[in-house]
């Protein structure tokens, strides 16, 4: 009975240190609830790493009473670790760390012993040495100060993210952090994943800063690359523009018998030095004509022309190469067909590339070439039983230099400039072109509109058009119409 009274007070202290006990833990467990919120927030909120960081390891600092928490990335390429963010709620070692603006701060990872281990053993690494943990220039800051010189103990964690290295998380003290409470490790390691996420999270956003900030100054580059080589072109194809005329024209003095007869053995000969050099002379108009686009230079010369006609000469003047072929060539048109108000020589030109494409690119069957209106409009379609596009390929079509479905193997005589012209001439004519095709070997149409004389989006008779393909895109890509 009396060791029973002799007891009670024992007993009575061993439930207040138990009660004691449970109280710090529950407090432990509270703030942790409401840090892991915070951070949650954090994360959500900030797509910055620095900015993130900074919250991150104020939030740590406050809620967790460590006097500095810093948060580093690792680069496993240069071997460092950078500084994104140090907090501490001490004023005084919060101005150490404003003054030596730590996000810029980087260091050798190997010096940093603490940090290798802790990323080496995936497992927090306690140390009294700030050197292995901190950037020289935070230390010596620090051991100048009289409130930071008591801040010797720290927890290196490593940040993971599935096998990806992230980065360090630091906690430092004054107190031993050597035997932290069960609760206190628990709670540590609960905010670590969120940590982690909320880091890769930045990484992830800014490495796509990066990339889509490369893809920009690429796509300038290419810009350039694109000016200089059309002012290249340019220049060059005005240098050959003229010797070519000079060639074309003796030769068909010579071939009209303007300098004697020519021995027939030599006529093919000629023939093909002739043709050659027209298609020559073609090739040097299309880009002298890109040229002109590009640079705002290209005027039209409007008139008001029947497509009718000009699509009936033409198809005439092709009719030999389609029978060269063994093709039909058929042209096909409505009664009553508008004007259009255009520049007649380069629609034609539009037009010849056209149905001079429909031949070439077709092996057996037949081209028709249709005209007929629709509304306010007068539509040319050219319809082949020829190679066909895909539809991947009729997406590129209208590039410049673009040639499909092996057009650059089999017919050697072509540049992929036509279509190119063709679309931005139309288009100036307030126009457009379209193609369609059921399929490779399945043919294609071509269809040009334009708007018909007196119709509200026609070009006007007496009105001065210049093509200025740039000052266009330019006010594209603002937004204009
Ligand atoms: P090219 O001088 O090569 O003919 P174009 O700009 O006129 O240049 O045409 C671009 C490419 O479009 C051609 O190389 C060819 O691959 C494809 N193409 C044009 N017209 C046809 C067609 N009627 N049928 C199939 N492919 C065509």
């Amino acid at each position: 009975m009396v060791a029973d009274n002799d007891d009670r007070p024992k007993q009575a202290q061993r439930v207040n240190e138990e009660l004691y006990k449970r109280n710090a833990e529950l407090a432990v467990r509270n703030k942790t609830l409401a840090l892991l919120r915070k951070l949650d927030e954090i994360s959500l909120a900030a797509v910055q790493s620095v900015e993130m960081a900074q919250k991150i390891t104020a939030a740590i600092a406050t809620e967790l009473g460590y006097e500095i928490v810093s948060l580093a990335i690792v680069d496993t390429q240069a071997d460092t670790l950078r500084w994104l963010a140090i907090a501490s709620p001490i004023p005084e070692i919060a101005a150490i760390i404003q003054a030596v603006a730590i996000n810029t701060l980087s260091a050798p990872l190997k010096d940093r012993l603490a940090s290798v281990h802790a990323l080496e053993e995936s497992n927090p690494h306690t140390v009294t040495n700030l050197q292995e943990v901190f950037p020289p220039a935070f230390t010596e800051a620090l051991r100048m100060n009289s409130d930071g010189r008591h801040v010797e103990n720290s927890i290196v964690y490593p940040l993971r993210f599935g096998n990806e290295v992230l980065g360090i998380l630091s906690l430092s003290a004054s107190r031993d952090l050597k035997n932290l409470s069960r609760y206190e490790y628990e709670s540590l390691s609960g905010i670590l994943g969120l940590v982690s996420l909320a880091l890769y999270k930045a990484k992830i956003y800014e490495d796509l800063q990066r990339t889509s900030a490369q893809l920009e100054d690429a796509n300038e580059q290419l810009k350039g690359i694109d000016k200089a080589k059309s002012e290249f072109l340019s220049v060059a194809s005005h240098q050959l523009y003229t010797p070519l005329t000079a060639i074309r024209g003796y030769l068909s003095m010579l071939t009209d018998g303007d300098y004697g007869k020519i021995p027939s053995q030599q006529q093919p000969v000629i023939e093909i030095i002739e043709k050659s050099a027209v298609r020559l002379i073609t090739l040097i108009k299309d880009l002298l004509d890109i040229q002109r686009i590009e640079s705002g230079r290209l005027e039209l010369n409007l008139e008001s022309m029947d497509l009718v006609t000009m699509a009936d000469t033409l198809v005439k003047d092709l009719m030999p190469n389609a029978m060269n072929k063994k093709l039909k060539l058929d042209f096909v048109k409505a009664e009553k067909i508008p004007h259009v108000v255009a520049d007649a020589q380069r629609l034609r030109q539009v037009v010849l590339n056209i149905v001079d494409n429909a031949i070439k690119y077709t092996d057996t069957g037949s081209v028709k070439v249709n005209v007929a209106a629709e509304g306010d409009e007068v539509v040319l379609a050219v319809t082949d039983t020829g190679k066909g596009i895909t539809q991947e390929e009729i997406k590129r079509l209208f590039n410049k230099f673009t040639r499909v479905g092996g057009a650059s193997r089999y017919h050697t005589e072509g540049a992929g400039l036509g279509l190119f012209v063709a679309k931005q001439m139309v288009q100036e004519h307030h126009g457009e072109v379209t193609v369609t095709s059921p399929g490779l070997g399945k043919g294609s149409t071509f269809t040009i509109r334009l708007p018909s004389e007196g119709t509200a989006k026609s070009l006007k008779l007496g009105t001065k058009v210049t093509i200025d393909i740039q000052k266009r895109q330019q006010e594209q890509e603002k937004g204009v119409n």
